[in-house]
């Protein structure tokens, strides 16, 4: 049963009662960097609810404290507003490595502050993990796949991607940051961990980040057309968030050093994922093509074969499920939590 809680929480849309062996209580002590944002703030919920004790850090570039205020006063938990590109001392077991702006408007905003924060935020991160003996986990992206020649991406492609693009801050400098947690990996022997996430989606994305999801649900609530950026056909696969948090906690508590795609293989189209927008929000809404921005990738989608062997892990919430559980945060926060949208 999908409990589906205040506060756009996504509750125990997994354990279902039952916690899997490996994230069972422990009593950790966290840090999640970027912990006050959109996959942050959904992972925190999670190891509080474990009984962990969590130290979020973020400068709240996009991360808002609205997403983790629920937790303030409880003793376990403590927001520290501190940019990773400063060096950081705390003492911790684990540290998830997350602090970077996700949206492609975002990322694009500062490009020379989103690559100081994938490489020197990345070492003083992994600076850290050495001192304090911490387990580290590497947020990375699908992104490092760049524009792919290969479909469905592996693990083991190594991508196309344009080092000089406008696109580079973000996919170059994560390629860094994998390359940095590789090196105190071999070098200083820090226990590492990288996923490489798909796009994903949820409650509590920034409600006009850019990406599209986001945009096209606010834009059906509004009643203003869809924007489709070229021609609709470039293919994304998208991944409902409590997918993802489950997944990087399997990875954390599991044995292999990865790197591991997590992403949900459900592939659309941009006009298709308008579609079922259309379907759930409003079928009167109005499609709009706009032209694409630079370097887009073409298309997008995870070959999971490797974390469902070794971790155990898959998706399980369909787009058509999960959509709905968005749609309810994002016409919360639009229109105020007791008035409903005429529709
Ligand atoms: P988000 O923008 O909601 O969260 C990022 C958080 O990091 C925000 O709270 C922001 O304020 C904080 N932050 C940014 N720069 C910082 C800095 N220099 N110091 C301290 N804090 C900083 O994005 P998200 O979707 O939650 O993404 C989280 C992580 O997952 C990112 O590393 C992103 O690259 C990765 N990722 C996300 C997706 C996705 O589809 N959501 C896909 C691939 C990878
Ligand atoms: N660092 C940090 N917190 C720590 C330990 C290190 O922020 O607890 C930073 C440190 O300031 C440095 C980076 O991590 O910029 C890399 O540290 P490391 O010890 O690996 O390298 P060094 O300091 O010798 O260059
Ligand atoms: N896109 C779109 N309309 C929008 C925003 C994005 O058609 O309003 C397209 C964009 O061109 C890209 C895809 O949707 O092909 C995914 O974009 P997003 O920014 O969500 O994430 P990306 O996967 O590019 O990082």
């Amino acid at each position: 049963r999908i409990i589906y809680q205040n506060r756009a929480g996504i509750g125990s849309l997994h354990s279902g009662g039952k916690i899997p062996l490996g994230l069972q209580r422990k009593g950790l002590r966290i840090l999640v960097t970027g912990g006050a944002g959109f996959v942050g703030s959904h992972l925190v919920d999670r190891l509080i609810a474990r009984g962990d004790s969590v130290i979020v850090v973020d400068n709240f570039f996009t991360g808002r404290k609205e997403n983790v205020m629920h937790h303030f006063g409880n003793p376990r938990f403590e927001l520290i507003r501190h940019d990773v590109v400063e060096p950081l001392l705390v003492e911790v077991d684990q540290i998830y490595h997350l602090a970077c702006p996700a949206s492609p408007v975002h990322y694009k905003h500062n490009p020379v502050k989103t690559i100081k924060t994938n490489v020197v935020g990345t070492l003083n991160m992994l600076g850290l993990a050495k001192r304090v003996g911490a387990r580290f986990l590497l947020t990375s992206t699908s992104e490092v796949y760049g524009d792919p020649l290969e479909h469905p991406q592996k693990e083991t492609y190594w991508g196309n991607v344009n080092p000089i693009g406008v696109r580079s801050c973000y996919d170059e400098g994560k390629r860094t940051a994998e390359t940095l947690t590789m090196d105190y990996h071999r070098g200083a022997g820090v226990e590492v961990r990288i996923a490489r996430i798909f796009n994903t989606y949820g409650p509590r994305m920034c409600i006009d980040d850019g990406r599209v999801v986001s945009n096209f649900v606010a834009q059906a609530l509004r009643k203003e057309p869809l924007t489709v950026y070229g021609d609709g056909k470039q293919t994304r696969s998208f991944q409902f968030v409590s997918d993802l948090v489950e997944g990087l906690m399997r990875l954390m508590e599991g044995e292999h050093v990865g790197p591991f795609n997590l992403g949900n293989p459900g592939e659309f189209t941009m006009l298709e994922l308008a579609g079922v927008v259309q379907e759930t929000i409003d079928p009167n809404a109005q499609i709009e093509f706009r032209p694409n921005t630079a370097d887009d990738p073409h298309k997008r989608k995870p070959d999971i074969s490797k974390a469902k062997e070794l971790l155990g892990w898959e998706p399980k919430v369909p787009l058509r499920k999960g959509l709905p559980m968005m749609v309810q945060d994002f016409r919360q926060r639009i229109f105020g939590d007791h008035k409903e949208d005429s529709s």
